[in-house]
C-alpha cells in the first residue's frame, strides 16, 4: 500500500489543460452532454463552478446537468411505463 501525501493531490476526474482546471462529467450520456466544465485557475475552482452549475457528485467523479437531466428523465419515464401497467393490469 503506498502512503501518498493528500494535500493537493488532484482527483482523476479533473482535467489539466495548459495550467487549467476543468471537471469531467463522469458518464457523458446525454446528447447534449457538457463532457467538460469550464476550464478555471485552480481544480478547486473548477469544482466550485460546477458546484453551481448543479453537476452532481456521484462518489467517484461528477456528473454534468445534462446528463443528471437525461438520468433523471429515464427514471420518470420508467416510472410512468410501470404506472401505465398498473392500470391495464
Ligand atoms: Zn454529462
Amino acid at each position: 500500500m503506498s502512503e501518498e501525501n493528500n494535500s493537493g493531490k488532484i482527483p482523476t476526474y479533473i482535467v489539466i489543460k495548459n495550467n487549467q482546471y476543468s471537471v469531467e462529467c463522469q458518464i457523458k450520456r446525454a446528447n447534449d452532454c457538457q463532457e467538460i466544465s469550464a476550464f478555471c485557475e485552480s481544480h478547486e475552482e473548477a469544482l466550485e463552478r460546477v458546484e453551481e452549475e448543479c453537476w452532481i457528485f456521484s462518489g467517484e467523479g461528477w456528473i454534468c446537468f445534462s446528463c443528471v437531466e437525461a438520468i433523471w428523465k429515464k427514471v420518470v419515464d420508467k416510472r410512468q411505463e410501470k404506472e401505465d401497467r398498473w392500470k391495464e393490469g
